[in-house]
């Protein structure tokens, strides 16, 4: 299983999610010029030392535009760059996209839009998957609770680098898991 590892939440336990089902997992990471890489690549490292998993570091060379916390074709381009590496027949591509952002790229019509494209070039053999598509913020710290997703070491402030601002949907949602505990 091919999955897309920002380093946050979402994405570990998207980690912890493929691990439970027995399946090996491999990780990608990507810096595309975003204030916070810094300190996702830190809690990368830690991730995939924690889980014993492989993650493959791409530094994309441009720095994607964001728009209010919604960066312009982020993760289509980052499926598509994952999508690029596959040596193998057929592919498993996961991204652990949730419900209840406003983003089109963490939709289902997106989710469908991009299998569209992969089916146009691989014919069915390479699949988007996004499990907690209809999983809200609080049922995936759920799962993270029933997994025991080590959440501290993961980090997923979308403005800063080093002292997480405290105002981002990121840090909001951080505060949320800190007030349940
Ligand atoms: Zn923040």
């Amino acid at each position: 299983m091919n999955l897309l590892l920002s380093g946050g939440i979402d994405s570990t336990a998207l980690v912890a999610f493929y691990i439970s089902q027995g399946l090996l997992v491999k990780g990608f990471h990507f810096n595309y010029g975003h204030p916070s890489s810094a300190a996702e690549k830190r809690a990368v490292k830690n991730i995939s030392s924690y889980y014993k998993i492989p993650v493959t570091e791409i530094n994309l060379g441009l720095s994607i535009v964001s728009n209010k916390g919604e960066y312009y074709c982020r993760n289509a381009i980052l499926l598509f760059s994952v999508a690029s590496l596959s040596s193998s027949k057929s592919a498993r591509l996961a991204i652990g996209i949730h419900k209840g952002t406003p983003y089109y790229d963490s939709s289902k019509a997106f989710v469908d839009d991009m299998q569209r494209i992969l089916d146009g070039y691989f014919s069915g053999s390479t699949q988007i998957e996004a499990p907690f598509l209809e999983l809200t913020k609080s049922e995936i710290l759920s799962l993270c609770d029933e997994l025991k997703v080590p959440v501290e070491i993961t980090y997923s402030c979308e403005r800063n680098s080093d002292i997480p601002c405290g105002e981002c949907s990121s840090c909001i949602d951080r505060r949320i898991l800190n007030e349940s505990e």
